[in-house]
């Protein structure tokens, strides 16, 4: 009998990368069969970041979102895939939630980064006009023509609590076309994987908010959110940086949240919008996932 030379597989490597996007770090761990890989893959995935980053950032004033923005109020405007896939899912997540997560809130957080700049808060007047100028239910979606329409002048779209999950998600995506079947992506609090590392079940994540807890995890989206970074102490109350949009006000209730769910554009947008309603109400099960709430120290 002819015996065929076993075809020995390459084995996989570790490899580790780490870039500054979005505003945080963002570090790649995959697993590739060459150097050569690794790095083209890595390199997709941070240019995939970057990408995304020119087309969501608020900060930009040539963001593709800060454009839409500026025609807020004169009707259908035609965007990309990508920002029409991030409104589309933020705006299912608003109607689930009735709102405690609203991409629409960017007047209001706006004024509590003024206030985490000067420690004071928000003028009561300015505020009110700034949340007369929130809700979703004002921004529409068209999907065949793939138009957003901003119903009035003034509104701005605030991505902050959603994109950096959905760019893991991405990267996770782009680092595929390049075979890497296994890998995680880290920004800021939120994390995505794909397979699990060679002869693992999965990916070992620490929460660090949750005691050192150790996750489990593959392909699958895991994010906390919380005050714990960004607030402003005003008067002995400690305001976070996400706000609840149906009052305007930076939430004050000293919530941590972890999310674990199929993937990490779902976790962050559902662990921003479980801190303003703080409590799971059965919402992370309808999108197959899970929530693990901390009170803040
Ligand atoms: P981080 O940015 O620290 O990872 P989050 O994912 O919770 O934390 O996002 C918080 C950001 O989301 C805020 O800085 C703001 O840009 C935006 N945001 C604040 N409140 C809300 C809200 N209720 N719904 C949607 N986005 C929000
Ligand atoms: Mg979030």
């Amino acid at each position: 009998m002819l015996l065929f030379g076993a075809a020995h597989a390459t084995p996989l490597e570790r490899f580790q990368y780490s870039e500054l996007h979005m505003g945080v770090r963002v570090n790649v761990t995959l697993y590739a069969k060459s150097t050569e890989q690794a790095e083209t893959a890595a390199k997709a995935a941070f240019a995939r970041f970057a990408e995304l980053e020119a087309i969501m950032s608020d900060y930009r004033d040539d963001s593709e979102l800060m454009r839409l923005c500026a025609k807020a109020g004169t009707g259908p405007i035609k965007v990309s895939t990508e920002l029409f896939d991030i409104l589309q899912r933020s705006l299912k997540l608003s109607e689930e939630t009735a709102g405690a997560f609203d991409v629409t809130c960017g007047p209001v957080v706006k004024l509590w980064r003024q206030a985490r700049q000067n420690t004071r808060l928000p003028d009561k007047k300015t505020l009110e006009h700034a949340l007369s100028l929130v809700g979703f239910k004002y921004m529409k979606l068209d999907q065949k023509q793939s138009t957003v329409t901003l119903e009035l002048p003034g509104m701005m779209i605030d991505l902050g609590g959603i994109a950096k999950g959905y760019a893991c998600d991405e990267a996770l995506k782009a680092m595929r076309k390049h075979g890497i079947e296994s890998a995680m992506i880290e920004a800021g609090g939120d994390i995505a994987v794909s397979n699990p590392p060679p002869n693992k079940n999965g990916w070992e994540i620490a929460v660090r908010n949750l005691d050192g807890t150790l996750f489990s995890l593959k392909n699958s989206g895991i994010s906390t959110s919380g005050d714990t970074e960004q607030f402003v102490e005003i008067d002995g109350v400690r305001y976070s940086h996400i706000v609840d949009p149906r009052t305007g006000i930076g939430l004050t209730n000293r919530v941590q949240v972890t999310v674990v769910a199929s993937d990490a554009t779902t976790s962050d947008s559902l662990a921003t919008a479980l801190c303003v309603l703080g409590e799971d109400a059965g919402i992370s099960k309808k999108y197959g996932g899970r929530a693990y709430f901390v009170k803040s120290r």
